[in-house]
């Protein structure tokens, strides 16, 4: 097996911590290349979620008994883990959502609806996620607001910073909003020098960190944006929890989101006060069991280092696409250099979907399709790419076998 240079990343042996890996799928050795859609899950999470429905399973914040503080206190650890996760200055500023998309659906209707008005602007780039661009969309329906989106240049798909400064100087940017790293591109966005023109210009910013939180180092203090969102199921995580960090500030300014249970201070038949942040966001009951898998999600990402899993995504992406150009007739999409763990690629005489049917057979599990950036697709020509996305426990023996079956598909082409 090759290895790669600088990575101090034992792959071999954290493998063992994802029993699913260890299978066979249509008779061959799974490959997983999915991690853009989902990651796996280590064992310590799969353990913490059965241990709390084993053992301490309650409702969360209203209990006096020991089950429920027991509860409660698992709960807000997760919380604490994630405030230090992301370097955020108070746990209040952690909202529990149900993944990415809700925490900016949530931000849309909460924060959109209350602070845009006819004459703004949304600014979003042409790579964003849907779940980056449809909220946005309805919100500046019932706002008025207007959207606009930064360029993505060339198949390396770069933002220009110059565009993006000539935008904000208009002073009618209220909120840039964009992705950390793109999940079709692999560009890994300048986060920090975004926010803080922005900043500059007093536009309120937001990084969608779906694919870069368990992947590289992700501080919102230093990068200084005001709102965060991210899923746990792409960080070793379970699925149906996510997180909102926003400035408290910020928080405490917006109206609640959903109601109900747990986000109020008092009700009375006609009125009602709320909470402060996060309660005020987190109405009803809320995952607790995938909160605390949250929790042991983060432990097991801080024990290996987000510096060290982000070396081995790079070094391992940059293996592959160094192969993969050798390919007859392949075009792949995103950046020469610094391409994250997530490569797009097509072939002009086969659709996506059958290259993926294809390296199933294989054992190889790729993605097939617009991978919720339709616009973008178009933008580029396209109606879908094949996608294969990296992740810690990727081997370079699997990318071998992986382009030794791409060149054996590009034959039969
Ligand atoms: N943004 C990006 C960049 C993503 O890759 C994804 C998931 N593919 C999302 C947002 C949405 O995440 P979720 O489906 O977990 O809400």
């Amino acid at each position: 097996m090759s290895t790669l240079t600088t990575n101090p990343l034992d792959v071999i042996t954290l493998r063992k911590d994802f029993p699913v890996l260890d299978q066979k799928v249509n008779g061959q050795p799974l490959i997983y290349f999915d991690n853009a859609a989902t990651s796996q899950k280590p064992v310590s999470v799969i353990q913490a979620i059965s241990d709390f429905y084993l053992k301490d399973n309650s409702n969360v914040h209203r209990g006096i008994h020991d089950l429920s503080n027991r509860a409660t206190t698992a709960f807000e650890q997760a919380r604490l883990k994630v405030t230090k996760f992301i370097n955020a200055t108070s746990e209040e500023e952690i909202i529990f959502t149900r993944g990415t998309t809700e925490g900016i659906n949530l931000l849309a209707e909460a924060w959109g609806r209350t602070f845009l008005k006819p004459g703004d602007t949304i600014l979003l780039t042409q790579m964003e996620h849907h779940s980056n661009m449809v909220p946005w969309q309805i919100v500046s329906q019932h706002t008025g607001a207007t959207l606009d989106y930064l360029t993505v240049n060339g198949d390396e798909g770069l933002l220009d910073m110059g565009e993006l400064e000539n935008k904000l100087s208009s002073g009618k940017v209220k909120l840039l909003a964009f992705t950390h790293i793109s999940n079709t591109l692999g560009t890994i966005n300048p986060a920090k020098q975004m926010c803080t023109l922005a900043r500059h210009y007093g536009a309120v910013s937001m990084i969608d960190a779906a694919q870069s939180i368990g992947h590289c180092p992700v501080d919102v203090q230093d990068l200084d944006c005001d709102f965060l969102v991210f899923s746990g199921h792409k960080m070793c995580g379970p699925t149906g929890i996510g997180v909102l960090w926003g400035r408290k500030a910020l928080l405490d300014s917006m109206p609640p989101y959903q109601s109900g249970g747990n986000m109020i201070d008092r009700v009375e038949y006609i009125h009602s006060t709320y909470k402060s942040a996060p309660a005020r966001f987190e109405a009803g009951t809320p995952d607790i069991a995938g909160a605390i898998g949250l929790g042991a999600a983060v432990d097991y990402i801080e024990a290996i280092g987000r510096e060290t899993i982000f070396t081995h995504d790079l070094e391992l992406t940059a293996y592959a696409l160094d192969q993969m150009r050798g390919i007859e007739n392949i075009r792949i999409l995103g950046p020469a250099q610094n391409h994250a763990g997530s490569i797009c690629f097509v072939f002009p005489k086969a659709h996506a979907s059958d290259i993926v049917t294809l390296a199933d057979a294989h054992g190889i599990a790729l993605r097939g399709g617009h991978h919720c950036n339709q616009a973008l697709m178009h933008h580029f020509g396209l109606e879908a790419t094949a996608r294969a996305s990296f992740y810690l426990y990727n081997t370079t023996t699997e990318v071998d076998i992986f382009v030794r079956t791409l060149k054996q598909i590009a034959k039969m082409l």
